[in-house]
């Protein structure tokens, strides 16, 4: 399929990278494709950046029905690089399969990122650690209140510059253990990227910003005791020199930086435990003082130190308060592969060209 691109005559200036909050700027473009199930993807498009036309009974709006995805592009000089954009497309369709909605062609959803990226390459920024924060999602837009599968779909990629995520040294986050709400159970759609799990999640979220806490832990559905995830993070531990993270389970988002993590590791001589961990367990390491580093790990913030968690009444902080050994040269290690300042595993970094 041929990607047409319809170019704008309205240039935007662009922002000041060493201000711009996180996801409010977007750039001149977007790419668009159409699904109809009669006719399957058509008219794969690159069109001036602006607003949807979609009809107030889209589905989308009522069920549901939508996927996402969230990947980067890095400058280094005049080059840009995108890491494993094959591993975003690949969740995007098992997202989809997960939402009864259609599959697409991976290779055409990459050509049409690059050939969208080198005609916004002036977006890329090149300020130290800030990227190209790059947006896929499927929204279904049959106008219908039937409740069933939509027949109809728009896939869009959007484009937003975003600033280094750390301004002042990686500072570590407070943590609230949620022991009240549950984001995901077994056999519903936790693994799915979906605006859904979002939504469900942000009670838990707004709740823990008024104790104080940036993020929330969340443990497992059913028992409230093996722990999961952070919402928009997988999790880590280093107890007693061994690196631990809760094993894929269906409930879990598979996410990219955690995979990396472990196979980065792996080639480095270090075995990663895929298992499940609970939250006692946790707890106790930090009582005999083998609880040496916990962070989470995920495309914004790439490698992100806890340094509180709170559990009920009990505050454990971590190391000291302070990035450890093993997530400091997790983090060196993943952003010069990123920014291709270091060649990493083959097919990670890719360059737009
Ligand atoms: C996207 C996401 C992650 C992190 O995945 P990455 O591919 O590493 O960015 C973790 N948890 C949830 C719920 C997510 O949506």
């Amino acid at each position: 399929m041929e990607i047409r691109v319809e170019k704008t005559n309205q240039f935007k200036s662009l922002p000041d990278m060493s201000d711009v909050k996180f996801g409010t700027v977007f750039t001149d473009h977007m790419f668009i494709m159409d699904y109809h199930e009669d006719r399957g993807w058509y008219d794969p498009r690159i069109v001036p950046y602006g607003t949807l036309d979609l009809d107030p009974a889209s589905v989308a709006f009522h069920y549901g029905q939508t996927v996402f995805e969230g990947l980067k592009a890095y400058r280094n000089q005049d080059d840009v690089y995108l890491f494993r954009p094959d591993e975003n497309f690949k969740r995007l369709n098992n997202s989809s399969k997960r939402l009864c909605m259609p599959e697409f062609d991976e290779k055409l959803a990459l050509e049409a990122l690059k050939k969208l990226i080198r005609l916004e390459e002036r977006w890329v920024p090149s300020k130290k650690d800030a990227s190209l924060y790059i947006r896929p999602f499927i929204i279904a837009d049959q106008s219908f209140l039937g409740v069933h599968p939509s027949n109809a779909y728009q896939f869009v990629i959007i484009l937003s510059p975003v600033g280094p995520y750390y301004e002042s040294g990686i500072d570590p986050v407070k943590i609230y253990v949620e022991n009240k709400y549950v984001r995901a159970v077994p056999g519903g759609m936790g693994e799915a990227k979906s605006g859904g799990n979002y939504a469900v999640s942000l009670i838990g979220q707004v709740e823990a910003e008024a104790k104080g806490y940036s993020q929330v832990l969340w443990l497992d559905g059913i028992e409230r005791k093996y722990i999961e995830e952070v919402g928009a993070m997988n999790i880590f531990f280093v107890i007693d020199d061994k690196i631990i993270t809760p094993s894929l389970n269906g409930s879990i988002l598979p996410g990219i930086t955690r995979k990396s993590v472990i196979e980065l590791l792996k080639t480095q001589g270090v075995e990663v435990e895929e298992r499940r961990i609970s939250i006692d367990e946790v707890s106790a390491a930090y009582d005999n003082g083998t609880l040496q580093e916990v962070f989470g790990t995920g495309t914004a913030a790439v490698i992100s130190p806890v340094g509180e968690l709170l559990y009920k009444d009990k505050k454990m902080i971590i190391n000291d308060n302070k990035i450890g050994k093993v997530s400091q040269k997790l983090y060196d290690d993943l952003t010069d592969i990123q920014w291709h300042r270091k060649e990493g595993p083959a097919g990670w970094s890719i360059e737009v060209d």
